[in-house]
């Protein structure tokens, strides 16, 4: 390869975050460049979930209030130096989709104007879309897609509320948070920003853009463990909006005053609605006491640097096989590299697979390679790169077994 190892041996002994490597188990034997599916397993996260499988034992319902019924408010606190928010302004609760849902009917539950339509992105992550258009069949509001790479300001009459990808989950292109944000209040539209892939991924600052409503995932980049609930952001000045739909008693004003009417509570709170799992609470909080040390510049210039020496690697492989770079530049991309292949991206990704290299793949001919600085080094890149370049031009890839299937891809 054009890229030496001795150089790439030299990368690591620079990295300053190369002390983060060993806070992570990670399976011997396993290159993964996944992490913006499913980030691995901090260290600390095993012995957090059982110091909480000790207390439900021997505190049984004790535990509720040694940590566990207030963990949504705590964690969303340790949560908010990560994405440019401050205390107070951020709860980790549910999901992505149901969060979604609770932030459209609180934004929308506000307007006395005609603006009737909410606003989704084509080519987005699909559930994003899915329970927008969920809430407008209860909410009798219009829905509609912002066309795949359209003029958003063409597309804001009418509109209520827009729901946008801080980084797109196929392309990995970075939005410009601050001017959009601008751009769609401008208008008299409000935005609510998804940060799946910008969490954890790049240094995020929600307050500096202006941002007014966010949700985002820890499963991701933020290492939270698999099904790790999701976090949602109101800024401070818009935390007294009245009702957000889904009022469950953990988001009530006096949850255990078991009163017959829902009373929103006052703050950040009101955004919680039923019992949550103490358990992977535990892990998450565990992972963000690691990234409570992470100098979030240093983390978007290794991440950088790794995408660009995972495209140096396979340079002139893409042309010679006809796969497709949907990479953007350094200065619009996420943390991912995006190759098509329509025709055998399944398949290579599979055959990487089988070498222990994982990456993912996602309709139609995606192929994604996520790069999580925390865990990986340059010369884990620098073979995995070693490893795609074997697999395309050896035609490994073609061995039947490739070609099968999974439920889960
Ligand atoms: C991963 C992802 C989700 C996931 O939503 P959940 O409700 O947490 O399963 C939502 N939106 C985007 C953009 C994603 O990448």
């Amino acid at each position: 390869m054009s890229v030496s190892l001795e150089r790439v041996r030299e990368l690591d002994r620079q990295d300053p975050l190369a002390d983060f490597k060993c806070r992570f188990a990670l399976p011997e034997g396993v290159l993964y460049l996944d992490g913006n599916s499913l980030g691995a397993q901090p260290t600390a996260a095993r012995q957090a979930v059982d110091g909480t499988l000790d207390q439900w034992r021997d505190e049984l319902i004790k535990g509720w209030n040694q940590g566990w019924f207030d963990a949504p408010e705590r964690l969303g606190d340790l949560m908010a130096p990560i994405i440019g928010a401050r205390d107070g302004e951020v709860v980790v609760t549910d999901n992505i989709t149901l969060n979604l849902f609770k932030l459209l009917g609180y934004i929308t539950g506000q307007r006395s104007d005609d603006r009737r339509t909410v606003l989704s992105e084509g080519g987005n992550f699909p559930t994003d879309g899915y329970i927008a258009q969920g809430f407008c069949r209860v909410s009798g509001h219009e829905h509609r897609f912002l066309p795949e790479g359209g003029e958003l300001a063409a597309h804001l009459d009418g509109v209520a509320v827009v729901v946008l990808s801080q980084v797109n989950y196929r392309t990995g292109r970075l939005r410009d948070m601050a001017a959009t944000t601008r751009l769609v209040h401008e208008h008299g539209a409000e935005v609510i920003w998804d940060l799946a892939h910008s969490a954890g991924a790049l240094p995020v600052d929600l307050n500096g853009c202006g941002a007014r409503y966010a949700v985002g995932c820890t499963y991701k980049y933020l290492n939270g463990g698999p099904g790790a609930p999701a976090f949602l952001y109101v800024h401070r000045d818009h935390q007294d909006g009245g009702w957000q739909p889904l009022s469950g008693w953990h988001g009530h004003a006096a949850p255990f005053a078991f009163e017959a009417d829902y009373a929103p509570a006052g703050d950040i709170t009101r955004f919680r609605t039923g019992t949550h799992s103490a358990l992977i609470y535990s892990a998450l909080e565990a992972s963000l006491s690691v990234w409570a040390e992470v100098d979030m510049q240093a983390l978007r210039d290794k991440s950088l640097a790794m995408s660009e020496l995972f495209r140096e690697c396979l340079a002139g492989i893409f042309a010679a096989h006809g796969i497709e770079d949907l990479t953007p530049p350094t200065e619009a991309r996420g943390s991912q590299v995006s190759l098509v292949d329509t025709e055998h991206g399944y398949a290579i990704v599979q055959a990487l697979i089988a070498r222990g290299v994982i990456g993912d793949y996602r309709e139609p001919g995606l192929m994604r390679f996520g790069f999580t600085p925390l865990y990986l080094s340059f010369e884990d890149v620098w073979r995995a790169a070693r490893h795609f370049r074997e697999v395309v031009e050896s035609g490994e890839y073609r061995e039947p077994r490739f070609q099968v299937r999974g439920a889960v891809t």
